[in-house]
């Protein structure tokens, strides 16, 4: 695989002709005989299958953005017993919805969730049916709506996530990095073709399940695969070059210092606000971004952890404030209820590191 420097390097061409070197009429159903025998038993899609409500791909979409099936199976789970029906989620309150998806990250694409559901259950027309009705709902871009017209509409809309690129790559022998933004239009097209619109929706999770199981980065199980006779990796034995390593953003390093303010048995929380850098909108301590923070008081430095967010490799420092009283409005919580009101993974860490500094010092 290439190195980041190398990533940056290349220079290389998308062939101008791109095309499979297979029928795929015969080669999709081939796949959706593959996927119909060896598809994985997930939460939503037993849901869909016994309910039909489109809500239970919708949720499932939106969690699974950016997050992997494991993460996502037992948030999902939790989520639909405390909301099961979409009404059910529109009528709730902003805390609660962020309660049930605590851990996950990515809060603002729950925020939208919780805004959609009010929209759709106040639509007189319900949920939409088409790909450009559920690409006007707030957090639904491209692939969201394709993924569930498809699947829970049954309207033939092809879907590209990181799995169909690299598949698609491997299947070309393109030795270039997949998230190229021309190749990602020109896979579009080629995706649009290769959809089996009889069966969009399991032709599309087919196509994700294959990259997600057998066409993984490393080590692909080609002798198991359905696509294996047009594969030009395989016959040219070049799986570990195609396709070469994404393009990423370079990491930033980012410091923080987290406040856990303390009046009594009270421990202060604020809820960030909308336009914060990190973890919008989410209830968490005191946060400052500032390299050296100005403080008003007595702060004892209690440790620190690190965290990521995308590209952001954060430090946060974590700080006692004992009787400080900050400027922002706080909402005051039980020592045993924090643990419960805290969202966003870095809170957590910064939770327990303050409990392990307090018995250590106490
Ligand atoms: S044959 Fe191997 S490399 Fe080619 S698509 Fe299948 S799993 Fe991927």
């Amino acid at each position: 695989m290439a190195s980041a420097t190398d990533q940056r390097r290349f220079t290389g061409k998308i062939p101008g002709d791109l095309r499979f070197s297979f029928s795929t009429r015969d080669a999709g159903k081939r796949l959706l005989d593959w996927y119909r025998k060896n598809k994985r038993d997930l939460p939503w899609r037993a849901r869909f299958s016994k309910s039909g409500d489109p809500y239970h791909i919708w949720v499932s979409e939106i969690m699974l953005q950016q997050t992997v099936i494991k993460a996502v199976i037992p948030v999902y789970e939790r989520f639909l017993q405390h909301f099961p029906t979409i009404e059910a989620l529109a009528r709730s309150t902003t805390d609660d919805v962020r309660e049930q998806v605590r851990g996950l990250g990515y809060y603002r694409r729950f925020h939208f969730l919780h805004q959609a559901a009010k929209l759709v259950t106040t639509n007189a027309a319900g949920m939409p049916q088409t790909v450009a009705g559920w690409r006007d709902l707030p957090g639904v871009g491209d692939y969201t709506a394709a993924a569930v017209c498809s699947i829970a509409f049954n309207i033939p809309a092809a879907v590209v996530d990181g799995n169909v690129e690299r598949v698609f790559c491997r299947l070309m022998d393109l030795r270039v990095p997949p998230n190229l933004p021309e190749l990602k239009r020109r896979f579009k097209t080629l995706a649009a073709e290769f959809l089996d619109s009889s069966s969009p929706g399991d032709f599309n999770q087919a196509l994700m399940e294959l990259g997600q199981t057998l066409c993984t980065p490393s080590a692909p199980k080609c002798t198991r695969c359905p696509l294996a006779n047009g594969c030009l990796s395989k016959k040219n034995r070049s799986q570990d070059l195609a396709p070469a390593a994404k393009f990423k953003r370079d990491t930033v390093q980012v410091t923080l210092h987290l406040i856990v303010h303390k009046q009594g048995s009270k421990i202060g929380l604020m809820e960030r606000s909308a336009d914060s850098k990190f973890l919008k909108g989410t209830w968490g301590f005191v946060t400052s971004t500032e390299e050296t923070p100005r403080f008003n008081g007595s702060y004892t430095h209690c440790g620190t952890v690190t965290h990521a967010i995308t590209h952001h490799r954060i430090t946060a420092h974590i700080w006692s404030a004992g009787s400080a009283l900050p400027q922002q409005p706080m909402k005051w919580v039980l020592h045993q209820a924090v643990e419960k009101n805290l969202i966003s993974n870095l809170d957590r860490k910064a939770w327990s590191k303050f409990l392990y500094w307090q018995t250590k010092n106490d």
